[in-house]
């Protein structure tokens, strides 16, 4: 089938101007932070290169070439700014300014006839670096970022990354003949339509990874005490559960249930902010000393839960003791906050998958109701434990 390329370019180049106007108004939204707006500009830009390249023949070769790749790449240039923006990092405008304009000063030079195999190289040797860039980032959004939509940033740019690098290759040795609009077609075209079609079908890649963030960091704040960080009861419930499940990482675990001490004076005698800091300080604390997995939650007030799977009774009371002390030592490491406050723990533990989480629940509140009644700032276990301290 004969294939009409400076059509297809045509086609692209459209889509890629709409693309760009629907990425801005995207970023008009004021919702998704700046990488909108790098990818609206990458899509103007790609679209306006693309459509000068099409007018090739009817205008000067200074603009339907030198003009054309620079706009072209200077726009596919801001694909990975705008990924790397997504990801939180900055893109130094000088560094970006040296990656469009040195390749341009080749590609200037090698608009003489004859240049097209090595300009024609060149694009897609850059467009090739570009892709694997963005691939890069990709990687690291899935895995470190543990955004799993990330996956299609890296299905959709590492095709095209090969496929710039194919192109580059059979462009140097010129099986793309001497000129981009041949009056015959060259069989090799057909990569320009796949070229096309995935850089147009990536479009919007990156508003299915801000989806995805934004319903997790949603989750995420429904589920976590506003004033601690630490999880609230929502978030126990849904950790629990994990827990309990078949695909839990453990049965075992160990109930810490814990309480500040004469919490109501210091809030009469101190003020409700200071209260609130020694919440933040009870919760920092807690989460600097116990393991990742490890789940700590705000029951209500000054009561936190913690759980610690794989833990057994005793392991869990020494946890228990170790927390209580390293919550004297943050008090008194905090200059200007009252000292008084102590913690009064109840623990219990048992098999989370045959044992309902209220039971456990009660257990520990048993226990913590012992340690208050014996005089406060002490750990103490279920009742057929021997009390520790
Ligand atoms: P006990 O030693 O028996 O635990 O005595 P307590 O004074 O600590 O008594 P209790 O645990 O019942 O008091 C909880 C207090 O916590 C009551 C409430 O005013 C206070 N509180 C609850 N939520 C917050 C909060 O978000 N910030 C502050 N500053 N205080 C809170
Ligand atoms: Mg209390």
């Amino acid at each position: 089938m004969p294939l009409d390329l400076r059509t297809i370019y045509a086609v692209a180049a459209a889509t890629s101007i709409i693309l760009g106007l629907l990425q801005l108004s995207a970023f008009a939204t004021g919702r998704f932070g700046r990488w909108p707006l790098w990818w609206g500009l990458s899509s103007l830009l790609i679209g306006a290169g693309i459509v000068l390249v099409v007018l090739r023949g009817t205008l000067p070769d200074l603009i339907a070439m030198g003009l054309a790749n620079t706009l072209a790449w200077a726009g596919y240039l801001l694909v990975l700014v705008s990924v790397r923006s997504f990801a939180g990092l900055r893109t130094s405008p000088s560094h970006y300014l040296v990656a469009v304009v040195a390749p341009m000063i080749l590609l200037v030079l090698w608009i003489e006839p004859g240049g097209f195999p090595r300009r024609a190289a060149l694009v897609a040797l850059l467009w090739a670096c570009c892709d694997a860039a963005v691939t890069r980032e990709g990687f690291r959004l899935a895995t470190r970022g543990r955004l799993r939509s990330a996956w299609i940033l890296v299905a959709l740019f590492l095709p095209t990354s090969i496929l710039f690098f194919i192109r580059a290759i059979l462009a140097w040795n010129g099986h793309f003949g001497d000129e981009l609009f041949p009056p015959q077609p060259v069989p090799m075209h057909w990569t320009a339509v796949g070229a096309a079609a995935l850089v147009l079908a990536r479009g919007n890649a990156l508003l299915l990874l801000a989806a995805e963030r934004s319903s997790s960091q949603l989750a995420a704040l429904a589920e976590s005490d506003p004033l601690t960080g630490a999880m609230n009861r929502s978030g126990l419930d849904r950790a629990v559960a994990a827990l309990s499940s078949p695909a839990g990482r453990s049965q075992r675990a160990a109930l810490l249930l814990i309480d500040i001490d004469h919490f109501k004076t210091l809030n009469d005698t101190h003020g409700h902010a200071a209260g609130d800091e020694i919440l933040r300080l009870f919760a920092d604390m807690a989460r600097s000393q116990l393991r990742q997995g490890d789940i700590v939650a705000r029951h209500g007030g000054d009561e936190f839960v913690v759980m610690l799977p794989g833990l057994g009774l005793q392991e869990g009371i020494r946890v228990a003791e170790r927390l209580r002390r390293a919550f004297a030592s943050a008090l008194a490491a905090r200059p200007g906050l009252p000292s008084a406050p102590t913690l009064s723990i109840g623990v219990a533990a048992g098999d989370t998958a045959s044992q309902p989480f209220d039971q456990l629940l009660q257990d520990a509140d048993g226990a913590l109701y012992r340690s208050k009644r014996l005089g406060r700032d002490r750990v103490q276990a279920r009742q057929e434990e021997a009390p520790v301290s």
